[in-house]
């Protein structure tokens, strides 16, 4: 065994592969503990620290963070009922999303929810309806998601002063008095704002808050609503790129304090809400494949590995226009010098699949281990796993020296488990056709064994 591999906890990568297989997603959970409380540490107590599903849906993960302290921001039926299950109180749930479903609306009201997070006045009155018809007691409470005129700088993703599917446009909310009026069965108790992603500036996650507590209070006052909670979003990016630098924490928690405090002082009662997925979890993934094949087209060497860009779709990097690469290592010997650069692909046929282009690497063989840190963060969620049918890969969390699965690899069977087979022969028989007047309806479908059959007499 070689001394110098990489290890998450004391367990060799090379065990944990294994294991497990590859390609596979490995989550340190002293990363992921480390990383909340560092946050913890620098916001001002009054702010709940909310995390993001989106960035990584895994329930154990969930789970894991629900422990540390964190809430939970949803956006999908399946989503709450994941938070759910993985023991996040109900008062520390909120749902966003701009296309909410009625059967998603009422599954929060069902479940207690901290607040639905409004994304059009449409869907306030959606909600009182169905408030109304559930029969509940007292108003539901809810949050206005507020497209802020302002706009931000610093983000790969900016939101803010420019029109946008999400939330409900500032200038819109002003005029909003008398529809808020009308409600009978919810209760606007707050703000929402989110004003993009992958802010590596603390001075820019600072600007945002600021803009966003003096809107609130604006808004609310103009409104006549009461502030009981605020959500003023958060964004924090990590470094993935090599010109790209991590947040500062101590100055973002400065800055923090310096905005958040005499808005807690005139809103006491006000619960503050960061909410964020990308933070809290990046740091703690590494994507493991293996080399399966190393080799040279026209002077540039490729190693082609088991996994690539549909388990890791981030990892191509839409939206730059030069290549810039996740940080790659060799598993094997992460501390060696490099040899020659690499460039990492996976196994799809198109030449998209690139995880990472002319990457410095030691020598790097067949069978040898790489691994993509940083990529706890929008890895399958965000990755299209079901392209040429390799499914999504298995995931880890190591927590206190012991490896554990927290999801299975798909496999062949899965993968066909949720596809129908037609029966052609049925499809195709013209009798059957004429009898049926029309074979266009799923129930039609069904019949068509039967219909068969109805040809023999
Ligand atoms: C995606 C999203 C988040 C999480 O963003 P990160 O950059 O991963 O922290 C939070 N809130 C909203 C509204 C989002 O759309």
């Amino acid at each position: 065994m070689n001394a110098a591999e990489a290890r998450i906890q004391g367990i060799t990568m090379t065990a944990l592969a294994e294991e497990f297989g590859t390609p596979l997603f490995v989550y340190d959970a002293g990363v992921l503990a480390d990383t909340y409380r560092r946050l913890r540490r620098l916001l001002p107590e009054t702010v709940d620290v909310f995390y993001s599903l989106k960035a990584n849906p895994n329930i154990s993960v969930c789970a894991f963070l629900g422990a540390q302290g964190a809430g939970a921001e949803v956006s999908s039926h399946t989503e709450l009922v994941t938070a759910l299950r993985a023991g996040v109180a109900p008062r520390d749930v909120i749902f966003l999303g701009p296309g909410k479903d009625v059967r998603e609306l009422a599954a929060c009201v069902a479940a207690g929810i901290h607040a639905v997070v409004c994304e059009s006045l449409e869907e306030l009155r959606q909600l009182d309806d169905l408030v109304a018809e559930s029969g509940a007691a007292a108003p539901f409470p809810v949050l206005l998601r507020v497209n802020p005129s302002f706009g931000s700088k610093g983000s790969g993703l900016a939101m803010g002063g420019k029109p946008r599917q999400f939330g409900i446009d500032e200038e819109e909310v002003r005029r909003a008095k008398d529809t808020l009026a009308e409600l009978r069965h919810v209760r606007v108790k707050g703000v929402h704002a989110y004003m993009g992603t992958r802010f590596l500036h603390h001075a820019d996650v600072v600007h945002n808050t600021a803009g966003i507590l003096a809107m609130a209070e604006e808004l609310a006052g103009r409104l006549g609503v009461p502030l009981e909670t605020v959500d003023f979003g958060g964004g924090l990016g990590v470094a993935y790129f090599e010109n790209e630098e991590d947040l500062d924490l101590d100055a973002l928690g400065a800055g923090m304090r310096e905005v958040v405090a005499p808005f807690a002082a005139r809103h006491p009662h006000c619960r503050l809400i960061m909410e964020l997925g990308r933070f809290l979890t990046a740091e703690a993934g590494t994507y493991v494949v293996r080399a399966r094949y190393v080799k040279q087209s026209r002077g540039e060497w490729f190693v082609v590995a088991d996994g690539g860009t549909n388990h890791h779709m981030a990892a191509v990097g839409i939206g730059s226009f030069v290549k810039r690469n996740f940080p790659v290592r060799h598993l094997g010997r992460p501390s060696d010098e490099p040899d020659r650069p690499y460039t990492l692909t996976g196994p799809l046929c198109t030449p998209n699949d690139v995880v990472a282009k002319k990457v410095p690497l030691p020598e790097v063989g067949p069978g040898d281990l790489l691994g993509v840190a940083r990529s706890g963060a929008y890895g399958p969620t965000a990755s299209p796993g079901l392209f040429l049918s390799h499914g999504f890969p298995a995931e880890v969390l190591v927590h206190r020296g012991r490896a554990r699965l927290i999801r299975e690899r798909d496999t062949t069977e899965d993968m066909l488990a949720r596809q129908r087979l037609v029966d052609l022969a049925a499809l195709d028989a013209p009798d059957a056709l004429d009898d049926a007047g029309a074979v266009d309806t799923p129930d039609a479908l069904d019949d068509a064994g039967a219909l068969d059959g109805a040809d023999a007499p």
